[in-house]
């Protein structure tokens, strides 16, 4: 299994959810033992001697990897969510998206000084998303934070957009955001 054989097998759903989204369906991937197996060795290998203690995940498709990613290497997993859905006391950004506003959360004593971070997600396209939840994980006065996601839609400069915001920002490949 390599990189060229799991971009393969990401589905691409032409307007969805809107008219002019290429939507990368990475359910496809998923259900396949060995992509699925591949994501998660390799995001492993990448990350497993930097002293990380919690990987991040992004609600909804950064929950799906992350926990399986932090087994692997040794680290919790800490869940960002969408606004109230997280029961004790939070921390909250609130972010400009395409549509509108939107707040996500994570536990206020869900990481400390101490902490050396993963924030993983499914994709990374402008950076937005991603942005505010470095932010996020920035309350919370962090030692480290590395970013991974697994596609990164070329073209869109999400990687230059966080570069200086955070220690590394990596992606498993590439794919075009039109391809
Ligand atoms: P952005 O904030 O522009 O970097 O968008 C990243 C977030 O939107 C991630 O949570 C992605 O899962 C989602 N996303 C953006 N573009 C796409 C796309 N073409 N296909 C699937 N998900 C996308």
């Amino acid at each position: 299994m390599n990189a060229e054989q799991v971009k393969a097998a990401i589905r691409n759903v032409p307007d969805f959810p809107i008219k002019g989204i290429q939507f990368k369906d990475i359910t496809t991937a998923l259900s396949k033992p060995e992509c699925l197996r591949w994501m998660r060795d390799e995001i492993a290998l990448r990350y497993k001697d930097l002293g990380i203690t919690q990987v991040v995940g992004i609600e909804s498709r950064g929950f799906i990897l992350a926990p399986a990613v932090a087994i692997e290497i040794g680290a919790g997993f800490v869940p960002i969510r969408k606004h109230n859905k997280l029961p004790a006391e939070t921390v909250s950004i609130t972010y400009a998206k395409e549509y509108g506003d939107d707040t996500i959360q994570i536990h206020k004593d869900a990481l400390g000084p101490d902490d050396i971070v993963l924030i993983h997600d499914d994709i990374l396209a402008t950076g937005g998303s991603m942005e505010a939840a470095i932010n996020l994980v920035k309350k919370l006065g962090v030692k480290k934070i590395y970013v991974n996601c697994i596609i990164e839609l070329e073209g869109l400069n999400g990687r230059k957009y966080l570069e200086g915001k955070v220690d590394n920002v990596d992606c498993l490949f590439g794919i075009e955001v039109d391809e």
